[in-house]
């Protein structure tokens, strides 16, 4: 450790967090992505990834990704409104709102940068923002950047919300609603249509979080949005390219106002390094699988269908996705049962406080993995539970 008291602080809080039992570590994956991966020498059976589709390892991605390094080298050299725009951004940007039905789409260099310039863009010290509390940390992160006030309501609880707007939106310039649509650590997802019926009825905008929803959600792999079957009430629809669709970077889908209204404002787009060719080419070429094979969609929903059924007599939190989790009752047991199951040749995380508020092995499915690698999944877990 640094030789200076200024630092001291920094070892008194790591060992707060060690105390805890929330230190964290890396997991070194030695392999491409997919259902087996290999994990210190040993091969295991993925159940971790966010890679629903199985498209991080595809060959089109990988030829996508490599001919567009080949053409327009490693890196995008500048921010795109300097040096580092390409026409693949342009393709790509097309291929976002075309899937997502909207007018047009801006692409950010992660997610987790799209939240952040987008709410600091729209949201300011007279304005309200009204956040599910188990929103994903970039959203958390980006209403408490705009300096405005934040209020969180209940998970997925629309009375909370109804009550929070008739009490405080008269009081606000302008009112935001932040939503994941699909829950990452919980897999069930958010009210969206009702939820937008009181946006509308209090003045409110809405920003929802598709990430863990595109490419998975509605029969066009469009998110929720498509699945609930409301694109023309949702203006501002935020996602990853780094999930299903296999690739790197973030976006925001939306009228060409709204889209053009960000590359002006948006710090975290405009002072920013563009997606790197190799990424935008990736994340193009798995829009295009999404769209022409919904074949893959199909196979996802056969296994989770699947294994909901297999797991039904175990403590399973509802979910509605690939995302299936396992309550229990401690962090130490939780460990406990990843480290077994790891043992057993499977890698499914133990998900813990702070992360969340109750310990539970998270389960993520892909559109890849076999029936008998599911079997013994539901077999070993059968067996300790
Ligand atoms: C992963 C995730 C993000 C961040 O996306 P990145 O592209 O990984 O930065 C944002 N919101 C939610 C709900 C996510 O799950």
């Amino acid at each position: 450790m640094i030789e200076n008291p200024a630092y001291d602080w920094i070892e008194k809080s790591l060992s707060t967090i060690e105390k805890a039992g929330w230190y964290r570590t890396v997991k070194r994956i030695e392999s491409i992505p997919g259902a087996m991966i290999k994990l210190d020498g040993k091969s295991l059976l993925n159940f971790a990834s966010n890679d629903y589709l199985g498209l991080a390892s595809d060959q089109r991605l990988i030829q996508a990704a490599t001919r567009a390094v080949q053409r327009y080298g490693t890196g995008s050299t500048g921010s795109r409104l300097l040096s580092g725009h390409r026409p693949l951004h342009d393709e790509l940007e097309s291929a976002i709102a075309q899937l997502k039905q909207t007018e047009d789409a801006l692409v950010f260099s992660s997610g987790y940068l799209a939240n952040l310039g987008t709410i600091t863009a729209l949201v300011g010290l007279r304005d309200l923002i009204l956040a599910d509390q188990y929103n994903h940390s970039s959203l958390k992160k980006g209403a408490v950047l705009t300096g405005g006030k934040v209020m969180d309501y209940k998970h997925c609880d629309l009375e909370d919300l109804e009550q929070q707007l008739s009490t405080n939106r008269a009081a606000y310039r302008r009112c935001l609603i932040v939503t994941d649509t699909l829950f990452s650590m919980d897999g069930d997802i958010c009210p969206l249509p009702d939820l937008l019926d009181l946006a509308a009825k209090y003045q409110a905008m809405v920003l929802v979080d598709e990430a863990h929803a595109t490419g998975v959600m509605g029969d066009k792999g469009g998110g929720c949005v498509n699945y609930f079957d409301c694109s023309d009430r949702a203006p501002i629809q935020m996602g990853t390219l780094s999930k299903a669709l296999g690739s790197l970077g973030g976006y925001i889908a939306g009228s060409k106002r709204l889209i053009e209204f960000l590359r002006n404002r948006a710090p975290s787009w405009i002072y920013t390094t563009g997606l790197s060719p190799a990424d935008t080419a990736a994340a193009l070429a798995a829009i295009k699988i999404v769209r022409e094979e919904p074949q893959r969609r199909q196979k996802l929903w056969e296994n989770i269908q699947f294994l909901q059924e297999a797991l039904a007599d175990l403590p399973l939190l509802p979910s509605q996705s690939p995302i299936l989790c396992i309550r229990l009752d401690n962090p130490t047991e939780a460990v406990k049962l990843s480290d077994h199951l790891q043992h057993k040749g499977i890698f499914a995380p133990a998900i813990r406080p702070p992360t969340v508020p109750f310990s539970r092995i998270r389960i993520s499915l892909m559109a890849t993995h076999e029936p008998e690698q599911l079997q013994y999944l539901v077999d070993e877990l059968k067996a300790v539970l």
